[in-house]
C-alpha cells in the first residue's frame, strides 16, 4: 500500500534515505543534553529499539562539549537540532552525522545577514564534514517574513518556505538535503507536505507530527498524518514524537515501525468525521531544553484534570521549555510552558503569569472554566 517513492537517494553515514531505501525511523533524546550520562542512556535505549538516527539538541558551547563526548561514546549515527543558533553548526559537525536547521529561527541572530548568506554557510559546513542536512520546517514557529506573505495560511507559508530553502540550497550547489514540515495538527501535516511533494518530488521527506502529545492520543494523530501521506508515496524517514518518561522513549521507535507496517499491509484505522471535534490535548515530546522532568507527569495531570471538559472545542498545549513555549501555544485557547520552578500560563495571546508546579493545575482549571462559561 506504500507506492514506490521517487525522491532521490541522500546518505547519513551509510544510511541511505529517499528513492527505494526502507523508510529509517529515528527519535530524539529528551534528556539534557550536558547531562551526559543521561543522554547516553537514552541514546542507548533508542538504539536497542531500532532507532537509525538518533538526534540530539545543541544551544550552546557547553552542549557542544557535552556533545564530543557522547560521540566518543556510542556509534549511533547521530543528528544534531541547531535552534537559534545555527553558528553552532561549525562546532558540532566533527561529532555528528546530520545537521538540521529551523528556517524559521534564521533570523534571531546576525540580522545584518542574508538567510541566503546563512543557508551558505549551514551548506558549507555539511558539504566540508560530508553530513547531510534537514530543513526543518515548523508551524509554531514560521519565519517572519512567511507570516507576512501567508496571513492566514499556515500550509501556504510552511509549504513555501520549504521550497525557497530548497531553492537556496540548490543553488549553492547541495544536493544531501531533506525537508521536513510538522504541526501539531496532522490534516495541516497533510496538506502542507502533499503540496510540498507537488512542487519537489525529487526531495526526501522527513515525517512527523510534532507535539502530538501522550499515547494513545499521540499515536492516533501521527497515523492519521502517516496514513495518508505514505499511502501517497511521502515520507523517506520519520519521527514519532510522544510524550513519554524517558526510560520508554523507545516506544517512538516501536509505533513508527508499526505504523509503517500498518500501511505498508493496508491496515488503516477510519477516522470519524467528529474526530477533531472537542478538547484537544497538545504536548511536546520533550528534549534536552526541559529545564524540570516533572514536565512529563504536568502533562498527564492536565489531561486527568481536564477529562470532564472533552465535549468543549478548546486546545490546550503543554511545552516543556521556555526556549519554543511562547511560540509553540500561539494557537491554543490555554497555553502551559515549562520552567526550573515555574510553569507560564496564557489564555489566547494574554500572559497569565507564572505558577509553582503546585499550583498550576488549579490556576488552568479555573481558566478553563471561565473559556467554557463565556461560550
Ligand atoms: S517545546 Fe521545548 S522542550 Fe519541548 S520539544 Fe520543543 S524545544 Fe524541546
Amino acid at each position: 500500500m506504500i507506492p514506490l517513492r521517487k525522491t532521490r537517494t541522500i546518505q547519513v553515514r551509510g544510511l541511505p534515505i529517499g528513492g527505494t531505501a526502507p523508510i529509517a525511523v529515528q527519535s530524539m533524546a529528551a534528556t539534557r543534553t550536558q547531562d551526559i550520562p543521561a543522554t547516553l542512556r537514552q541514546v542507548r535505549i533508542l538504539e536497542a529499539a531500532g532507532a537509525d538516527l538518533i538526534r540530539i539538541a545543541v544551544d550552546s558551547d557547553k552542549d557542544v562539549e557535552a556533545l564530543a563526548l557522547i560521540r566518543a561514546e556510542t556509534r549511533a549515527r547521530l543528528s544534531v537540532d541547531l535552534q537559534e543558533n545555527y553558528r553552532l553548526a561549525e562546532k558540532v559537525a566533527p561529532h555528528v552525522d546530520k545537521l538540521r536547521y529551523n528556517p524559521g529561527h534564521l533570523h534571531h541572530h546576525e540580522k545584518a545577514r542574508s538567510t541566503r548568506e546563512k543557508v551558505r554557510f549551514l551548506v558549507d559546513v555539511a558539504r566540508r564534514h560530508s553530513l547531510a542536512l534537514r530543513i526543518g520546517v515548523n508551524a509554531g514557529s514560521i519565519a517572519p517574513e512567511y507570516k507576512e506573505r501567508f496571513p492566514g495560511d499556515d500550509v501556504g507559508a510552511i509549504a513555501q518556505c520549504a521550497i525557497d530553502h530548497c531553492a537556496l540550497v540548490d543553488d549553492a550547489g547541495f544536493t544531501e538535503y531533506l525537508v521536513s514540515i510538522k504541526d501539531s495538527d496532522p490534516r495541516l501535516v497533510v496538506d502542507a507536505n502533499v503540496r510540498f511533494a507537488e512542487a519537489r518530488p525529487d526531495v526526501p521527506i522527513h515525517l512527523g507530527v510534532t507535539e502530538a502529545g501522550m499515547p494513545p492520543e499521540g499515536i492516533i494523530k501521527t497515523r492519521i498524518a502517516f496514513e495518508q501521506l505514505l499511502s501517497r508515496g511521502i515520507g523517506d524517514t520519520l519521527r514519532v514524537s510522544l510524550t513519554l518518561p524517558f526510560d520508554d522513549k523507545g516506544r517512538e521507535i516501536a509505533v513508527g515501525r508499526e505504523l509503517i507496517s500498518d500501511i505498508e499491509n493496508g491496515r488503516f484505522r477510519s477516522v470519524p468525521p467528529n474526530f477533531f471535534q472537542g478538547l484537544n490535548i497538545i504536548a511536546c515530546p520533550s528534549c534536552s531544553r526541559v529545564e524540570n522532568e516533572k514536565f512529563i507527569e504536568l502533562a498527564a495531570e492536565v489531561r486527568r484534570i481536564t477529562a470532564d471538559a472533552k465535549d468543549h472545542d478548546l486546545t490546550i498545549a503543554v511545552m516543556g521549555c521556555r526556549v519554543n513555549g511562547p511560540g509553540e501555544t500561539d494557537d491554543a485557547d490555554l497555553g502551559l510552558w515549562c520552567g526550573p520552578n515555574y510553569v507560564n500560563l496564557k489564555r489566547g495571546e494574554l500572559d497569565l503569569g507564572a505558577y509553582k508546579y503546585d499550583e498550576i493545575l488549579a490556576r488552568l482549571r479555573t481558566e478553563l472554566d471561565r473559556l467554557i462559561a463565556s461560550k
